[in-house]
């Protein structure tokens, strides 16, 4: 399974694909952790994504698809991948169905995750991961629960964010609205565009989007 999981930022997308990958054994490949990753470990790409991904503003198109070829070419991207927020921009999305068709294969679908504005907003002011496994949670909606323990037997390390502050998610969904938004328009005259409810709960969500795959 290829896959697409297209959305404003805070529109579940992270979540559902970590869900997903588990059910269909494809990653899922989330360039936001592709990147916190890199300024994790220092990196130079790390040190000048940090700066970009502070703002709210989104990382050149050339250095994405870089990323993505390489995270692409890996093992277990062979028999697919669930991609999360990416692409972001149309020549992201130009980019990526010529490196798919270098590869000689294509997308199976893409899934836009429609939610109001206001909804957004607070599930991203709710929005902690965990410093060690990456599992994405909400104080109120989506805690860990009681004996939910991380990889390494542990408690959770919850963290938000630095780039869900409100200023910097103001900025990230105009950016939305101005380079992604397009990407609708862009998948839906290609015929690949699927669209489902994001807001409910997480198996309502989940449910709604296998079907939408599986239509
Ligand atoms: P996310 O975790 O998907 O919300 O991404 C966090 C931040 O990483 C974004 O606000 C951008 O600054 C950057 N980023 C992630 N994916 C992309 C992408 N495909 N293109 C450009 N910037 C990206």
């Amino acid at each position: 399974m290829r896959l697409v999981l297209l959305g404003a930022p805070g529109s579940g997308k992270g979540t559902q694909a970590q869900r997903m990958q588990a059910r269909h054994g494809v990653p899922q490949v989330s360039t936001g952790d592709l990147l916190r990753e890199a300024v994790a470990a220092g990196t130079p790409l790390g040190r000048a994504a940090k700066i970009v991904m502070d703002a709210g503003q989104l990382v050149a198109d050339d250095i994405m698809l870089g990323i993505i070829r390489e995270r692409l070419a890996r093992t277990d991207a062979a028999c697919g991948f669930i991609l999360d927020g990416f692409p972001r921009t149309i020549a992201q999305a130009d980019g990526l169905a010529a490196q798919l068709a270098d590869l000689g294969v294509a997308l199976d679908a893409v899934v836009l995750l429609e939610i109001d504005p206001e909804i957004l907003l607070r599930r991203l002011a709710g929005r902690r991961s965990c410093r060690r496994c990456g599992r994405v949670f909400h104080i109120e909606t989506n805690p860990p629960r009681a004996g939910d323990r991380c990889t390494d037997g542990g408690p959770h390390d919850l963290f938000q964010r630095p780039d869900d502050n409100e200023e910097t998610v103001r900025r990230r969904l105009a950016v939305y609205c101005e380079r992604t938004q397009p990407l609708i328009e862009y998948y839906a005259r290609k015929g690949m565009l699927r669209r489902i409810d994001a807001d409910g709960t997480l198996d309502e969500v989940d449910k709604r989007l296998e079907a939408a795959i599986t239509a």
